[in-house]
């Protein structure tokens, strides 16, 4: 099989839990075997995990606060600076950080935890050519990058390449979900070059209490897998995860992307024993347009998936509204209204919902006609 990736491409599969015994050595043994010596007393670390919103470890919605802790120490021990920064979907950071039980792991320790707050405008090419990026992520001499092993309802998996989207500040991600629309493949792409951009030295996936169902909020259930990934290669990862769960690495499309955008022969090593699920739960991936294109304006509006609300569930927070990147949610006295013609189903409002209440519903229409297409 062809990917981009280098020839180089290791990657090590690990079994462990949380407890921190045994979690710091593994931690340490990975480093020790990845980071080639690049992290060093004259270094700036900067280690890049998934904040997603305000939530508690059992939640598995963010990078678990003890591999944090760990990666910090190990770079902290070698003489390094380190800087542990996100930019959130939704929520203060300064929640996420308390919540999370983050702000408490990292006590202590000489370590900076801080909100990506300035940005630099990077030429990732084309189509997307100017794109502003973190000046931190850019600047760091080594980005440790730590996502967590969960599913998304719009792009199937988040891994290794997705959680460097994080390091779009602010409100310029939804801006860039508005901008790539509804095409999974083009925003693969967009995903692609912002993680080619960063290019982070190494990767630890945290899949120990990882994520299944309609992540990757609050709508996802929690499961165990007990397991830890690392590389120098995000990709070989995510393709190494495509693996586990029993999936063609091209079913995740950055991985499909990266492919596309220079192939190089080359195959992924893996190091460790790679368990394989059967039954591990995505959530339910179905095509948002098909049929002629003439018909597709038409069909959008009655066929396609569209983000609905529990009335039961939702507390009219206001999250969802303000991070909708088409503004096609307003309140209207005790409920939610959509603009379905405005809305591009980046499905942002379900990521971002605190209490669950979203979901993406195919109108009746739509699983009917996609019955007769798939007879
Ligand atoms: S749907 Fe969720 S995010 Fe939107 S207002 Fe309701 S609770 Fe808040
Ligand atoms: S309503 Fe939801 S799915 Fe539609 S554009 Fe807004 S955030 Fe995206």
């Amino acid at each position: 099989m062809i990917y981009n990736i280098n020839a180089m491409s290791r990657v090590i599969v690990r079994c462990s839990s949380y407890d921190y015994e045994e979690l710091r050595p593994l931690v340490f043994e990975l480093l020790g075997l990845l980071d080639g010596q690049r992290i060093n007393k004259n270094s700036r670390v900067l280690i890049k995990p998934n904040f997603l919103a305000p939530a508690p470890p059992e939640k598995a919605m963010l990078t678990h606060p003890l591999i944090i802790r760990a990666v910090a120490e190990y770079a902290l021990e070698k003489g390094a600076r380190v800087q542990v920064s996100d930019s959130p979907a939704m929520g203060t950071f300064d929640r996420i950080i308390k919540e999370s039980g983050i702000q408490q792991a990292l006590n202590g320790l000489e370590v900076e935890l801080k909100e990506f707050q300035d940005s630099v405008r990077v030429d990732i090419g084309p189509p997307f050519h100017t794109i502003e990026m973190a000046r931190d992520a850019l600047n760091a001499d080594v980005v440790i990058n730590l996502p967590k092993l969960k599913t998304h309802t719009q792009m199937l998996l988040t891994l290794g390449v997705k959680n460097l989207f994080g390091c779009i500040v602010g409100l310029r991600k939804p801006e860039w979900h508005f901008r790539t629309g509804i095409d999974r493949d083009m925003f693969a792409r967009l995903l692609v070059k912002v993680f080619q951009s960063v290019n982070p030295s190494i990767t630890i996936l945290d899949g120990i209490l990882a994520m299944e169902g309609d992540g990757p909020g609050k709508s996802g259930t929690p499961r165990h897998l007990g397991i830890i990934m690392a590389s120098s290669d995000a990709i070989a990862i995510d393709i190494t995860v495509c693996k586990m769960l029993g999936i063609h690495p091209d079913v995740l499309l950055t991985n499909k992307a990266s492919r596309e955008s220079n192939p190089v022969e080359t195959s992924v090593e893996i190091e460790g024993a790679l368990p394989v699920l059967h039954d591990f739960i995505f959530p339910e991936m179905i095509p948002l347009v098909f049929g002629p294109e003439r018909l597709h304006g038409y069909m959008r509006r009655h066929l396609v998936q569209k983000p609905v609300s529990d009335g039961n569930l939702c507390r009219m927070c206001g999250e969802c509204w303000s991070y909708c990147p088409a503004n096609a949610i307003r309140p209207e006295k005790k409920n939610l209204r959509f603009d379905y013609d405005k809305c591009i189903r980046c499905y942002c409002c379900i990521e971002v919902c605190p209490h669950g209440a979203l979901r993406a519903k195919e109108p009746l229409i739509g699983r009917l006609v996609r019955r007769i297409y798939r007879k």
